[in-house]
């Protein structure tokens, strides 16, 4: 159905190269392809869900508006001999604008979720660029139409203030998510060929004023009509084709990204304007100087909005990957980076409270032989739970770290041996699944580095496990003395 579509419109464009002079003819035969592209378009949102028709109707009621355009114009100068601006028709042609920007903006809020600032912000920027070619080139001297009424002037302006917000309205459509098939291409295309069209007229406009005799070339006005025949005709196929359906469906969450073309289109948006100032320059007068100071602060403005963004994105992440880095990933609790951060720090408070502070190595009894007993999950589930469990029971102000494996260490701010004994009988008896811990305990001496604070928790701990396990420890001095005798060393390996 596209393809018979395509190759009908392809077909009547190449003849209508040669329809006979007539201006009767020449409509005709343009509003024939025109209203057949609408019928497409009506056709295809027909077939598509209900939620999916709004933006091809509303495509379809430019283009008609836009179709029906070129018939009244032409009655307008046949029949009513009107030939100053604004014509009849004008209203009409310019329907398709407001009418696709409309469509446009109805796709983009179908197919993104969230609000998307970046694609927002890219879009404004790369319309500030080019509308300040506009306005220098197109619309500035539009405004000047010499003997043209006020209304003739707004109507010239009108097309090119059109072309811009078309401009606009693409590329947000472009830079944001969503699916991009066969049909997305063909109306994005379709929908650029209407702005080329337009350029084209443009150029061909300034041409004749400089007094280029090309005004009566016949076939330079068919195919400068042809690139809109085209426009139409793409359009068609575009709502034809089956995968129209997927130009309105929702994408996930867009990424950022910041391709190459995309990249160098922002580049060339953002030195538009000191390029152009260098011409006025190079020409030896500056006519423009406000409306490049304007948008030069207006694009300063959105690089740096694009900049803060992406630095705030950066630093979103970093904070999330240093927060990653300092987590234990499996029972959620600070890890030993962390901890090793942790434990100089609460020393330091201590001594300049000169408050107590202790802390304590947790030890699973006889973890091995539940792994190979319940199997390896299972120990990840009992390493969690224990987790939960000992945090549950512990003080708030008590920091639970995992040491390693199945060791965690505890620091207990602000507590004596005894006061954290207490504390630590608490968690023992809250271990999940009957099992138990042997736990060291020592209390910072006020002088000690927190590796050696750690020796003596470790030597405690050690003795625990000797006196039987399923017991909380503190360290004594005889403590260290067996643990540095060699053949306790040499036990603990
Ligand atoms: P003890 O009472 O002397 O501490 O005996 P134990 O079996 O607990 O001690 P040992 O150090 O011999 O064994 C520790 C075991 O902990 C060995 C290892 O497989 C297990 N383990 C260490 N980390 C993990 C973990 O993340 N998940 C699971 N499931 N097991 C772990
Ligand atoms: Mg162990
Ligand atoms: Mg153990």
């Amino acid at each position: 159905m596209p393809k018979a579509f395509a190759m009908a419109a392809a077909l009547s464009i190449a003849l209508y190269q040669f329809v006979p002079d007539d201006p009767w003819w020449v409509a005709g035969w343009q509003m024939g392809i025109g209203y057949a592209a609408v019928a497409a378009i009506l056709v295809g949102a027909g077939r598509l869900p209900r939620r999916d028709r709004l933006a091809f109707r509303l495509f379809a009621a430019g283009l008609a508006a836009n179709v029906t355009g070129i018939g009244v114009a032409v009655f307008s100068a046949e029949v009513l001999h009107l030939s100053d601006l604004p014509t009849p028709a004008d209203p009409l042609f310019l329907l398709l604008y407001p009418f696709c920007a409309a469509g446009i903006a109805v796709l983009i809020r179908r197919r993104e979720t969230g609000r998307d600032w970046t694609a927002m912000v890219d879009a404004t920027t790369i319309t500030t660029g080019f509308g300040l070619l506009a306005w220098v080139y197109v619309i500035a001297p539009a405004a000047d139409g010499g003997s043209m009424t006020m209304l003739g002037e707004a109507t010239q302006v009108a097309y090119p203030i059109g072309d811009l917000i078309m401009i606009a309205m693409m590329a947000r459509l472009l830079r944001g998510g969503g699916r991009r098939g066969a049909a997305f291409w063909w109306v994005t295309v379709s929908l650029g060929t209407f702005l080329l069209g337009d350029i084209a007229w443009v150029v061909d406009g300034n041409l004749i004023d400089q007094g280029y005799p090309i005004e009566d070339l016949a076939w330079l006005n068919r195919a400068l009509e042809s690139i809109f025949l085209a426009a139409f005709a793409m359009f068609g196929v575009g709502a034809l084709h089956r995968d129209a359906r997927t130009l309105g469906a929702p994408a996930g969450p867009a990424v950022a990204r910041l391709g190459r073309v995309h990249l160098a289109l922002l580049t060339l948006a953002s030195l538009i304007a000191p390029a152009l100032l260098a011409v006025q320059l190079a020409q030896g007068e500056v006519t423009d100087g406000w409306a490049i100071v304007i948008t030069s602060a207006a694009l300063f403005l959105l690089v740096v909005s694009r900049m803060a963004q992406l630095l705030r994105e950066v630093e979103r992440q970093a904070r999330q990957v240093r927060e990653l880095a300092r987590r234990d990933e499996l029972t959620g609790l600070p890890n030993r980076r962390a901890w090793n951060d942790e434990l100089p720090r609460a020393l330091e408070h201590a001594r300049r409270d000169g408050r107590p502070v202790t802390v304590a190595l947790l030890d699973l009894d006889r973890f091995k032989l539940f792994n190979d007993t319940y199997g390896h999950p299972a120990g990840d589930r009992l390493l969690k739970a224990s987790a939960a469990a000992w945090q549950e029971s512990l003080r708030a102000v008590d920091t639970l770290a995992r040491y390693g494996g199945e060791e965690f260490v505890v620091l207990l701010p602000d507590a004596t041996e005894a006061q954290a004994h207490d504390v630590l009988a608490r968690a023992l008896a809250s271990t999940p699944l009957g099992q138990t811990f042997s736990a060291g305990v020592a209390r910072w001496d006020g002088r000690e580095t927190s590796d050696e604070l750690i020796e003596r928790v470790d030597a405690a701990l050690y003795a625990a496990k000797a006196a039987g396990r399923n017991r909380i420890q503190e360290w004594r001095t005889q403590i260290s003395e067996a643990a540095n005798r060699p053949a306790a060393a040499a036990a603990r390996k």
